[in-house]
């Protein structure tokens, strides 16, 4: 037989590492609630089609595409919006809006696998669907602060701009939207000279790439001064002068509402996927050079999918980078400690007691596990040690016969005897 491993880019989760991603799954969950985002399922596969129509071209190119056996062409999903905004032109259509929704699953790029860059890993995804107002972005930014800080991360920042300046320069230029779109790319790869030779080729004004020139170093920690200088660069341009109020107006929301996070405003910030339409923000932890979320407004997706024209942002987060980032800053999981038991019959005979008992103790909400593999005591004893098992139950004969059992507190090396409900109940009233 061949040696099987895992197909390249894919992991398998251990208990440790499962515990965590499903720890930060659980804090995702927690954030939707807190904010009224509902939890809708969708499927991992969707049409090539769908999934192709505006991911851009990176993610286009990185996709799982093959073909079922009914010969439909069909694709991994690599992102959650495409099929949400699906979603929302067709089912959800005649919903009243707004709509908030949450998603959280597995995704698949063909991403070169390294640090923090999976084939296969999970996001957590919220999407506020029918407002165009700065105050539904900003819930968006103010959602992704309470997670990222409810699961202890600190020192994070994010990195803020908005598409419809360096679009709306390019536009009043007569850019066409696919040009203006490989503008974008570039500027998503910090590829700034290229950027700027490529504006040349595209016949652009000289006002048009001194103003680009200037936007990419814009950049700076307080938002009213950027917004300041950007507004200085874009004079003239009116769509790009109109979008720069847009990003004005949600950053004092951000700033007078006293949310609090840290961020940088970055004039020539642009990201991979192509729907994007209004403000776009990441956050990062100083340790991880790479995102550990990012999202923004796309107000033209839905109606591109058919459905009415639909304002909307939304954002996605990394769960996988989450969990990496509290491991490098060794942030601990807040979790209440688990009051395990392990039910061992001391005799052959009183196996059919302990599998009642063990009932019983899960009955009344208490994680119990049952001897399974005919150890003596002492080594089963020793394995619930080492694996952190907090109490032992011993079914033992002589103590069965007055129907009591010997509670082992495990941590304590202490023991008494007693009935099972008052086993119960002891364990019940240690405070974790
Ligand atoms: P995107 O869907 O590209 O906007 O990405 C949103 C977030 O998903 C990023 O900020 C990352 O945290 C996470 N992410 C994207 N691609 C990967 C990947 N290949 N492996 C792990 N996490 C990823």
């Amino acid at each position: 037989m061949p040696t099987f491993k895992t197909v390249r880019g894919m992991r398998d989760f251990l208990p440790e590492e499962a515990e965590k991603m499903r720890y930060v799954e659980e804090a995702a969950r927690e954030t939707a609630k807190l904010y009224g985002f509902e939890e809708i399922i969708t499927p991992v596969l969707e049409s090539y089609e769908l999934l192709s129509a505006k991911a851009g071209e990176e993610l286009r190119e990185r996709m799982y595409v093959f073909e079922d056996l009914g010969g439909r062409k069909i694709a991994l999903r690599p992102e959650f919006t495409a099929s949400i905004a699906r979603l929302v032109a067709t089912t959800l259509r005649n919903y009243p809006k707004p709509l908030r929704l949450f998603c959280v699953g597995s995704l698949y790029r063909y991403d070169e696998p390294q640090f923090g860059r999976y084939r296969e890993f999970w996001q957590s995804n919220y999407e506020l669907i029918g407002s165009d107002k700065p105050e539904a972005d900003v819930e968006i930014l103010a959602l992704t602060n309470h997670l990222v800080a409810s699961v202890g991360l600190k020192h994070y920042k994010f990195k803020i701009g908005h598409v419809g300046i360096i679009r709306g320069i390019l536009s009043q230029e007569g850019i066409k939207e696919e040009k203006q779109t490989h503008i974008m790319h570039l500027l998503d790869k910090k590829e700034w000279n290229q950027t700027l030779q490529t504006l040349k080729e595209f016949k652009a004004s000289r006002k048009c790439v001194k103003t680009l020139t200037q936007l990419i170093k814009t950049r700076g920690e307080n938002p009213a001064e950027v917004v300041k200088t950007i507004k200085r660069h874009v004079e003239g341009y009116e769509a790009a002068a109109t979008a720069l109020e847009n990003l004005n107006q949600i950053l004092c929301l951000v700033e007078e509402s006293k949310i609090g996070f840290d961020m940088t405003v970055e004039a020539g910030f642009a990201r991979g996927l192509d729907y994007y339409t209004g403000m776009i923000f990441e956050v990062f932890v100083p340790e991880m050079k790479i995102a550990i979320g990012g999202g923004g407004r796309y107000d033209k997706l839905i109606q591109l999918f058919g459905g009415e024209p639909t304002p909307a942002v939304g954002v996605a987060h990394g769960i996988d980078r989450i969990a990496l980032a509290m491991e490098k800053q060794k942030t601990p999981l807040k979790k209440p400690k688990e009051k395990k038991v392990l039910v061992i019959p001391l005799k052959e005979e009183l196996k059919t007691r302990a599998i009642g008992i063990a009932s019983a103790f899960r009955k009344a909400g208490i994680p119990t596990e049952i001897e399974v593999m005919g150890r003596t005591v002492s080594r089963a004893l020793q394995d619930a040690d080492r694996r952190n098992v907090g109490y032992a139950v011993l079914v033992a004969p002589k103590e069965m016969e007055k129907g009591k059992i010997i509670l082992k507190n495990l941590a304590k090396r202490e023991q008494q005897v007693l009935t099972v409900e008052e086993a119960i109940q002891s364990i019940l009233n240690v405070k974790t």
